[in-house]
């Protein structure tokens, strides 16, 4: 989970002034010890966590707080605010060029993500209504172009790459013009990474960049090396000179160290987040709603957005009325698990609800399942999925086979399947108040 432990602490130690009624210099500093100690925890950087909470003590002790109704609350508030003026406050958009196209360079060290985050940037750009061209300029790992090829394929973004070609700056160089010709209004540039920052690969990018002008020029960085990014972030913006940052793999940081100090320490803003291998799991990064996050209180808004840019309207119309009449089948049940699916891996999803991610941080929620049952009921005929109750024994055998489960899987879904439906049907008669809901009582 995203900033598990310095979120938790923090929850706690703030739970612990929330019900006070009254609040002493004496409670606001020990608190503020806490604090402190959570945030160097996290991997935080120690200059960022001393100005921190010095900016909150000397908030928090101002007269009009302590003597305030809810004392704790407003020191809450306060964590709050800093925190988010901590991640630069508002979030920092895309340069989009006003003269399309809008070249895009990112640069990264192997392994931080970069590929991955081309598609999955791609794929947020395409459903803002842009039309991207995603260029494969890494001539030194042939599976790198592969990948970025796949990914392209998946997004429905165009492909450019030069086979005999291993000069990545002509590789730029064309892409652009053809993304002119052929009405591109955005070119992604993927560049070759290395293992450790060298010499010869900032001129790669150096040369790339003065050859096309980028309007953006993007570093990944692995969120998991806490104050590693933070040097990286520096170090790639001394050399080529950087406009944001977006972090990867913030799922996998519970700490928190660099999404919390790459902002403070080098004055580059991230742009994105990255939350999981999918490829809508990547977020335009809110400091508010981060710092939400971080003090448990969800992020709804970016859940909302996510539905709303990732959900297929016109796919799912008429669902509503399919539910209410119990004429609901596998194939409605299969639509709307993929359109879940297209928002983000279930974890993601989980952790923007408030008070949710507390709870269910320790259930381990996998999108395999989602996964299997697609697996069994794509193995169902036309006719099973829509009238579920033909299917027999000897169907439930072949659909096992096929889908590669086991005979009492085939039964549970269809057993869930049943109790969904008939919940469906429930709601909808009790929210309609024209039947009671029956009660075995
Ligand atoms: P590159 O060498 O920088 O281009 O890195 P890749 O894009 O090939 O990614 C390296 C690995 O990190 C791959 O296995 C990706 O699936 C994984 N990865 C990338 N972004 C994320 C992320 O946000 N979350 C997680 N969990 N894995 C990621």
């Amino acid at each position: 989970m995203i900033f598990e432990g310095l979120a938790e602490k923090l929850q706690n130690t703030l739970q612990g002034l929330r019900g006070k009624g009254t609040l002493s210099e004496k409670d606001v500093d020990a608190a503020m010890r806490e604090v402190k100690l959570a945030l160097l925890e996290a991997d935080v950087n120690y200059k960022v966590v001393k100005d921190f909470v010095k900016r909150v003590k000397e908030r928090s002790i101002g007269e009009e707080v302590l003597k305030s109704l809810t004392p704790g609350q407003q020191v809450i508030k306060i964590v709050n605010d800093e925190l988010k003026e901590l991640m630069g406050g508002v979030q920092s958009k895309l340069n989009i060029s006003s003269k399309p196209p809008t070249v895009i360079l990112m640069s990264g060290l192997q392994g931080a993500g970069k590929t991955t985050t081309t598609g999955k940037l791609a794929y947020n750009l395409k459903q803002q209504g842009k039309n991207p061209m995603l260029v494969a300029c890494d001539v030194y790992r042939p599976a790198a172009v592969k990948q970025l090829e796949i990914l392209a394929d998946k997004v429905g973004a165009k492909f450019y790459s030069e086979e005999n070609n291993n000069n990545p700056v002509q590789i730029a160089t064309n892409a652009v013009a053809e993304a002119k010709t052929l009405g591109f209004d955005i070119v992604i540039i993927d560049t070759a990474g290395r293992l450790h920052i060298d010499e010869e690969l900032m001129d790669e990018l150096k040369n790339i960049k003065s050859s096309v002008k980028p309007h953006e020029i993007l570093l990944v960085v692995d969120a998991m090396t806490g104050q590693d990014a933070v040097n990286i972030v520096k170090t790639f913006d001394e050399a080529l000179g950087i406009d944001g940052v977006i972090l990867s793999k913030l799922d996998g940081d519970t700490r928190g160290g660099a999404a919390l100090s790459i902002r403070a320490v080098t004055d580059k803003a991230i742009k994105f987040s990255a939350t999981g291998e999918k490829i809508g799991d990547l977020e335009p990064f809110y400091p508010d709603r981060m710092a939400n996050r971080i003090l448990g209180m969800g992020d709804v808004l970016s859940l909302i957005e996510k539905a709303q840019s990732s959900v297929d309207m016109d796919a799912i119309k008429g669902l509503d009325s399919k539910m209410k009449n119990m004429d609901f089948n596998f194939d409605d049940f299969l639509l709307q698990m993929q359109q879940i699916k297209k928002m983000g891996s279930l974890k993601s999803l989980i952790e923007m609800i408030p008070g949710l991610s507390k709870q269910m941080k320790n259930i381990d929620v996998d999108d395999k399942e989602l996964v299997k049952i697609e697996a069994i009921i794509q193995s169902m005929t036309k006719q099973e999925r829509a009238n579920p109750s033909i299917i027999n024994g000897s169907r439930k055998l072949r659909i096992a086979k096929g889908s590669g489960m086991q005979v009492n899987q085939i039964n549970r879904l269809l057993k869930q399947f049943e109790e969904t439906r008939k919940m469906m049907k429930q709601m909808s008669n009790f929210t309609k108040g024209k039947k009671k809901m029956k009660f075995p009582f």
